[in-house]
C-alpha cells in the first residue's frame, strides 16, 4: 500500500472493548486496481461477535447516562480527528476499495460530516407535553436512546456508510457493533482507531471483521441484547436480516438497493443535464446506490444529449485511483465486471446499441470501459436491474405521464433525479416520482442536513438531518395522576 503518514491507522485486529483483538487465522485483502494483497486481518467470527455485543451492553448505561454536552465534545473530537487524517484515510480507503483518491477524500470529509452534524443534534434530543384529557393528569414524552446497536456494512462506502450509522447511534447514546463488508475492513478499523484516539470509551464503538458474513450477521440480528440493527447493502440480503430480526422483534432501518432514474425534458438546460447525470453515472465507477440507472430523455432533446454526453464519457480518465487524474477506478472485483457485462450483452441481444465502450478496460482485469447505450427499453436487463457499474441506458420518452409511469415502475424507491425549467412541472413530477430522494436540477444530493433513505423496496429510515437521530431513539410516555388531590 502507498505509505500513509500514520502508520497508527493500519490497523489488522478487530476493535472491541478498547481493545485490538488478534487472531491466529487471518483473510487478505486486497487492492482491486491491481491485485496486491494489502493486508491479512485477523479473522473474527461468531465469538469475537458475542463478545463485542457483550462489551457494547456493559458499555451502554455509562455512555446513556453522560450529559448529550459531554458525548457531544467526545464526537466532536472524533470529527476532527478524522479531517486531519483526511488524506491517510483517502489512502487506505482507495487502496482497499479502488475509488480515485479525489474521491476517497471526498467520502471521509462526506461521512465525517455526519459525526459533526450528530455531535451538534445530540443536544437536541427534545420531548414533548401534552394536554391531557382530564385535569388530575399531565402527559410527557421523553425520548431515550434504543440501547446496543448493530450495523453491517458494503464495500461501495467503507467510511461514510458506517460514519453514518455510528453518528447517529453515538449521539443518541446507544453503544455501536460495526462488522464491515470483508472486501473493505480497513477503513472501519482506522476509524476505530481514531475513535479511541478521540475518547470513544471501552464498549461504545466496537467493530468486528471476519469473513463469515453469514455466521456473524446471524449473531447480530438475532441477539436478544442487540435491540435495533441497521443495515447497508443488496435488497436480497437486507430482506434476510429483516426475518432475522423478526425473532426477537428488534427495530430495523434498511438502505437498500436503488434503480435510479434520470430523466431529462426538453425544457431542461441540457448542459447541465449531461454535467449532472456525469456525475450521478459514473462516480465510483458506477457503483453506488443512488447512481442513475436509466436515463429517460424527451424524444426532442435526445441526440444533443447523448453527443454532448459521449463527449464527456470519452474523455474520462481510467485507471489506479492513486494515480493523478485518474477520474473512473477499478470495479470492486472480475466477478462485478462480469456482471455488468452480461447486462450489457443481454440488453444488446433485445436490440439495444452499445454506442461507447461496453468491453473490459485494457487497464486491468477488474476494468470497465465507460459505457453508453442507446435505444434502451425499461424492461430490459440494462434498465430493470441495479446495473452497478459504469453504463448509462439511454430511454426515449414522449411526454410527462408516461415518463414518471416509466420511472415509477420498479420495485426499488432510493433516488431519482430530472432536469426541467418548468416550475409547474418541478412540483408535478417531484411528487409523483415513488422515490425518497429527488434530485431537481441536481446530480449530487446527498449531506448531512438531508434525510438520506428509500421507499419500497430501497428500504426504511433515514440517516442523517434531523429525522436520523429518531431510528436510535425509543418514545417513552409518562402519565402523571393524581394532582388534584
Ligand atoms: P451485499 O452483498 O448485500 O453486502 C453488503 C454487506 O452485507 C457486506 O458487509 C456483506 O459482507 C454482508 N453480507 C452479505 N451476505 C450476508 C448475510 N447472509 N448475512 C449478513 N451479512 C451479509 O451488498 P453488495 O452487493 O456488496 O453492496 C452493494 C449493494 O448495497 C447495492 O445493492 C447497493 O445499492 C446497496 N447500497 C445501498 C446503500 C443505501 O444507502 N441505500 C448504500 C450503499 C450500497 P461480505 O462483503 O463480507 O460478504
Amino acid at each position: 500500500m502507498q505509505r500513509v503518514s500514520d502508520d497508527r491507522l493500519l490497523k489488522n485486529d478487530s476493535y472491541i472493548n478498547g481493545d485490538w483483538l488478534s487472531s491466529g487465522e487471518k483473510f487478505s485483502v486486497s487492492n482491486p486496481a491491481s491485485g496486491e494483497i494489502i493486508a491479512r486481518v485477523s479473522n473474527a467470527g461468531i465469538s469475537e461477535t458475542e463478545l463485542a455485543i457483550e462489551s457494547a451492553k456493559k458499555a451502554f448505561p455509562a455512555w446513556s447516562a453522560m450529559s448529550a454536552n459531554e458525548r457531544a465534545r467526545i464526537l466532536h473530537k472524533w470529527f476532527e480527528l478524522l479531517m486531519q487524517h483526511q488524506h491517510d484515510l483517502g489512502i487506505i480507503l482507495t487502496s482497499e476499495q479502488g475509488k480515485p483518491l479525489a474521491e476517497a477524500k471526498g467520502e471521509i470529509a462526506y461521512g465525517a460530516a455526519f459525526i459533526e452534524w450528530f455531535s451538534e443534534e445530540a443536544k437536541r434530543v427534545y420531548g414533548d407535553t401534552i394536554p391531557a384529557p382530564s385535569g388530575d393528569k399531565r402527559i410527557v414524552v421523553i425520548k431515550q436512546p434504543i440501547g446496543v446497536v448493530a450495523a453491517i456494512t458494503p464495500w461501495n462506502f467503507p467510511n461514510a456508510m458506517m460514519a453514518r450509522k455510528a453518528a447517529a447511534a453515538l449521539a443518541a447514546g446507544c453503544t455501536f457493533i460495526v462488522r464491515p463488508a470483508s472486501q473493505t475492513p480497513l477503513s472501519a478499523l482506522a476509524m476505530a482507531e481514531l475513535a479511541d484516539q478521540a475518547g470513544i470509551p471501552a464498549g461504545v464503538f466496537n467493530v468486528v471483521v471476519g469473513e463469515d458474513a453469514s455466521g456473524m450477521g446471524k449473531v447480530l440480528s438475532q441477539h436478544p441484547d442487540v435491540t435495533k440493527f441497521t443495515f447497508t447493502g443488496s435488497t436480497p440480503v437486507g430482506k434476510l436480516l429483516i426475518s432475522q430480526c423478526a425473532s426477537t422483534v428488534k427495530r430495523v432501518s434498511m438502505e437498500l438497493g436503488g434503480n435510479a432514474p434520470f430523466i431529462v425534458f426538453d425544457d431542461a438546460d441540457i448542459d447541465a443535464a449531461v454535467q449532472g447525470a456525469l456525475i450521478s453515472k459514473y462516480r465510483n465507477a458506477g457503483q453506488t446506490c443512488v447512481c442513475t440507472n436509466r436515463i429517460f430523455v424527451h424524444e426532442k432533446v435526445i441526440q444533443a444529449f447523448t453527443d454532448k454526453l459521449m463527449t464527456e464519457v470519452k474523455n474520462l480518465s481510467v485507471g489506479d485511483g492513486l494515480t493523478e487524474g485518474v477520474e473512473i477506478g477499478p470495479m470492486i472485483s472480475q466477478q462485478a465486471c462480469d456482471d455488468v457485462l452480461k447486462l450489457i450483452r443481454a440488453s444488446e441481444k433485445l436490440g439495444a446499441s452499445t454506442v461507447l465502450g461496453g468491453q473490459p478496460h485494457i487497464a486491468g482485469e477488474n476494468y470497465l470501459q465507460p459505457t453508453i447505450m442507446t435505444g434502451v427499453k425499461n424492461d430490459m436487463p440494462i434498465a430493470s436491474n441495479e446495473i452497478f457499474g459504469p453504463v448509462s441506458a439511454i430511454i426515449p420518452f414522449r411526454d410527462e405521464a408516461e415518463v414518471i409511469a416509466m420511472a415509477n415502475d420498479t420495485e426499488y424507491g432510493l433516488a431519482a433525479y430530472f432536469y426541467s425549467r418548468d416550475i409547474g412541472r418541478i412540483w408535478r413530477v417531484a411528487e409523483g416520482l415513488a422515490f425518497g430522494m429527488v434530485g431537481i436540477n441536481e446530480g449530487i444530493i446527498s449531506n448531512a442536513a438531508a434525510p438520506f433513505g428509500g421507499v419500497k423496496q430501497s428500504g426504511n429510515g433515514r440517516e442523517g438531518s434531523k429525522y436520523g437521530l429518531d431510528d436510535y431513539l425509543e418514545i417513552k410516555y409518562l402519565c402523571m395522576g393524581g394532582l388534584n388531590s
